[in-house]
């Protein structure tokens, strides 16, 4: 059977997997080659009906990669946020914390970015990097670790040697299991229903969070008068929801609405994802490391884990240029050290945070929720904290990656 070779082999050509060839390929030149692999011929975000908030250090990132120029035009800032905390039968839902989602330098802390328009914008960018080779549809069923070359196993039987094979195929890893690695993590029992509307007022740039005991409600804003609502629904009941037609779908919208924005109407299909939280153990193994959701999955109440993704991205793509430029080749054990030690910690720590929150807002007990009400209320009061907050979300903090400060790494 036929052996191919690459420096490089990424298993899953999405967010992650395409970003980070980039932006190897970018960073270290046309010498190195990269394969991407994907077991789908079609791009998978092609039809996302998902919009993704964008933080800063990531968006960064994607314009020195030359991927920002392309979904620019699609990009709605985010200039204001609004939490609210009330039962959905409530007559008046009082705003408890609205803060300004500008940063010191005064670009926005987050943008929303249509998923399928960052899929295409990364398809096209990665079809005109010489370096970078697509291989689909492939399977890349396990691997057998071997010195000076990792093997990658594919399902029609063809194989790989590599130096470095890096997992960015999702969720339900194939490869993180190949590696032995076990996960942490539960189903939060919630489903994330997500679909776009079009309304009659403007939303004037501000992202809304709802939260509700099934779960937290959220508005992006997108271009125009749309926006895309990310809504964590008790499983059960999203169930129900997901039979219902247009008709008695937009009527559970509107209700979330509560007339905020005027009139709304459904403007695209309507999408569920079954919401857990999982991490690696370990985020590599010999000549192996796993990015973004093959590592961690996240709550997506805080909109972050693509943007973890991108933070893994910017480490790795650091650690592995570092390493060839001395002379090491791309899957030295002391890059992929230096790759996990950055981000495991912090991937951790999010996906602990996000867990925190959700389990906080989503229950309508009377003593938790005056609880919540006042913590928020008190946050409202202290712009540093805010400000701090903000910037955190940003992904700005701590020992920032050179491509998340815009600069090559
Ligand atoms: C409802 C919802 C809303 C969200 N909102 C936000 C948000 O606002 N902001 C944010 O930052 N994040 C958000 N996220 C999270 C974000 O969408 C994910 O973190 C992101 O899509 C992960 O991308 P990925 O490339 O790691 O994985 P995926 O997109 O799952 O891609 C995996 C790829 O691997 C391929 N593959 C799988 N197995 C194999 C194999 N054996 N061989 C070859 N190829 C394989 C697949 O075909 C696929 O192309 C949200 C998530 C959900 C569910």
């Amino acid at each position: 059977m036929e052996v191919l070779r690459s420096d490089i082999v990424i298993s899953g050509g999405s967010y992650a997997g395409l970003t980070l060839a980039l932006a190897l390929a970018k960073t270290l030149g046309p010498d190195i080659s990269i394969t991407v692999i994907d077991r789908q011929t079609a791009p998978s975000g092609q039809r996302d009906v998902r919009a993704s908030a964008i933080s800063a250090g990531p968006r960064h990132m994607l314009e020195v990669l030359g991927i920002w120029p392309l979904v620019r035009d699609e990009a709605q800032d985010v200039l204001e946020i609004q939490l609210t905390d009330s039962p959905l039968e409530a007559g008046v839902r009082p705003v408890l914390l609205t803060y300004d989602n500008t940063l010191d330098s005064g670009e926005p802390a987050s943008c929303i970015v249509p998923n399928h328009a960052l899929a295409m914008a990364l398809e096209n960018a990665a079809d005109r990097e010489p370096a970078i080779q697509r291989l689909r549809p492939a399977n890349a069923s396990g691997f057998t670790d071997g010195d000076p070359f990792l093997r990658v196993h594919l399902g029609d039987g063809r194989s790989i040697d590599t130096r470095l094979l890096v997992a960015a195929d999702g969720r339900r890893s194939r490869l993180r299991e190949a590696a032995g690695i076990k996960c942490i993590g539960w189903s939060y029992e919630q489903t994330g229903i997500v679909t776009q509307v079009e309304h009659e007022l403007p939303h004037k740039g501000r992202a809304i969070q709802h939260f509700l005991p099934g779960g937290p409600f959220a508005i992006l804003p997108l271009k125009g008068n749309r926006s895309c609502i990310t809504w964590s629904e008790d499983a059960a009941r999203a169930r129900e929801i997901l039979t219902y037609d247009d008709t008695a779908f937009l009527a559970e919208v509107e209700k979330r609405f509560a007339g905020r924005y005027g009139s709304v109407r459904l403007a695209g299909p309507r999408a569920s994802w079954p919401l857990e939280m999982h991490l690696a153990r370990r985020y590599i193994a010999p000549r192996f490391a796993l990015i973004g959701d093959a590592a961690h999955g996240v709550h997506p109440i805080a909109g972050q884990g693509l943007n973890l993704a991108f933070r893994d991205i910017a480490a790795l793509t650091e650690s592995v240029a570092d390493a060839v430029r001395i002379g090491l080749t791309p899957g030295d054990a002391s890059a992929l050290e230096r790759y996990e030690q950055w981000r495991r910690f912090d991937s951790g720590l999010s996906a602990a945070t996000f867990d925190a929150l959700n389990r906080l807002f989503s229950n309508d007990v009377t003593l938790v929720r005056s609880a919540r009400e006042a913590g928020l209320a008190l946050v409202d009061r202290i712009p540093a904290l805010k400000r701090m907050f903000v910037s955190e979300a940003a992904g700005l903090s701590g020992e920032v990656p050179r491509l998340l400060r815009g600069e090559l790494a």
